[in-house]
């Protein structure tokens, strides 16, 4: 489990649990730390080891940024970071880096349109680039002369599968119990409570919980439809990430490179300064519709490393486009890309959150914070400054 090692010991307890937690990704580890901080006995359940490559949270970069296109996520962001650099004072780790940001389309794009609107209408400062501007003062791109950048300088890099580990150790030093490789394979309201079975090492266990909350990813599916008694329309989808190698470093630094995201139409090719390899840059580009099942083995996708290196030849000035190590994940999308947090309609002590798509890192935090709450309210009670109505089952449910 990398550098928390020390810290990340399974505990074992006799005692009952508030809240047990299905899946330690970002989502089921940030619940976790919030739950042990707010004095709750938490459970923490993970089919392998916090940190795997399988799910979505694992690599060592994510971004973070105000710019969004929409008010109702822009609006979160200073207190979304506020929670982040918490988290880096409580631990003692560094989590969280910012490096300004190039958010570059056509100057008509409705990721760029809206976007604007919603920094203008929040107050939060940006600036508006025509392709000479950057082709002037960020000498790493190339546009064609018709595109523009929104600039907006509270962007950053979150220190993915660090991240993760911090806010388990953080549960954990505040009383939370970690089991890996432990496969949850039913769970079942009982009176207020719910039970939670479970498979470990070739043994089934049952454990019960006044609430449970599932956080399960791209494996969502396997526990939700027989809860719910139809499927959730989630597609676990596979994503491609490589690092690309660059002539001249300085150019690539953080500091002097944003990250930068091209839109053109839909979210296209994005990329980091240089971060997680010293002299290489990553690089990714959101891929549709590759349904896959998330039990199988990521393996690399060669076609889409060759949409990368395209996109690395055609946008990027001084990166060899030839893909130097490459990296899996998986997102789990619903069909419009929004987020799926809220109770079980009939059975209140089962909570989940879904649908995280390419997206959800960031705001891990803070959608953990809600999920926190939620367990220690009253059914129909959501986090006020994390919860939207449009997460809400009903919105998505057939
Ligand atoms: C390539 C890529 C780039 C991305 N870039 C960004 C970005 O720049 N910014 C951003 O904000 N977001 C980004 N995201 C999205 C973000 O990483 C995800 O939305 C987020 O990590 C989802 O976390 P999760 O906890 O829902 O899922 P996961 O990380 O998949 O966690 C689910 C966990 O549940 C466990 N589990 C599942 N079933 C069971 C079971 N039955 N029993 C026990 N455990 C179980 C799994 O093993 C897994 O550990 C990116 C994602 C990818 C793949």
């Amino acid at each position: 489990m990398g550098q928390n090692q020390a810290s990340l010991h399974q505990t074992n307890s006799n005692q009952p649990f508030d809240v047990v937690v299905v899946g330690a990704g970002a989502m089921g580890s940030a619940t976790a730390y919030h739950l042990a901080q707010d004095g709750q006995r938490v459970l923490l359940l993970e089919q392998f080891q916090v940190g795997h490559l399988r799910g979505s949270s694992h690599g060592g970069s994510r971004i973070i940024r105000y710019t969004h296109e929409d008010v109702d996520f822009t609006r979160w962001m200073p207190a979304t970071f506020a929670l982040w650099r918490r988290l880096e004072q409580e631990s003692g780790q560094s989590l969280m880096q910012l490096t300004n940001g190039l958010y570059f389309g056509l100057g008509n794009d409705p990721f760029l349109t809206s976007a604007q609107q919603a920094l203008h209408t929040l107050g939060f400062p940006y600036r508006l680039l025509t392709a000479s501007d950057v082709h002037r003062e960020f000498p790493q791109f190339q546009l064609d002369d018709e595109w523009v950048a929104l600039e907006q300088t509270e962007t950053g890099i979150l220190a993915a599968t660090r991240c993760v580990q911090t806010m388990v150790a953080q549960a954990i030093q505040h009383g939370a119990t970690l089991q890996e490789s432990c496969k949850v394979r039913a769970i079942q309201a009982a009176g207020e409570g719910v039970v939670i079975r479970y498979a470990t090492h070739g043994a089934e266990t049952e454990v019960y919980a006044k609430r449970v909350v599932i956080t399960a990813g791209p494996w969502v599916n396997q526990l939700l439809d027989p809860l719910l008694g139809y499927g959730l329309p989630l597609t676990p989808t596979h994503q491609q990430v490589a690092y690309f190698r660059v002539e001249e470093p300085a150019l690539y630094a953080i500091g002097r490179c944003p990250i930068h995201i091209f839109f053109d139409g839909n979210l296209g090719a994005y990329g980091f300064p240089i971060y997680e390899k010293p002299g290489y840059v990553k690089v990714a580009i959101e891929l549709a519709n590759i349904s896959i099942d998330p039990d199988q083995p990521a393996a690399i996708d060669q076609s889409a490393l060759q949409q990368l290196s395209a996109e690395v030849a055609k946008r990027l000035v001084g990166v060899d486009p030839e893909p130097h190590g490459a990296e899996s994940c998986r997102y789990t999308e619903t069909p419009n890309r929004d987020f799926i947090v809220d109770y079980h309609p009939e059975h209140p002590q089962i909570i989940f959150a879904t649908g995280f798509s390419g997206r959800g890192f960031k705001h891990s935090i803070a959608i953990g914070r809600a999920l926190a709450d939620m367990a220690q309210s009253e059914p129909g009670v959501y986090h006020q400054e994390f919860w939207l109505p449009r997460f809400a089952l009903n919105v998505f449910a057939p």
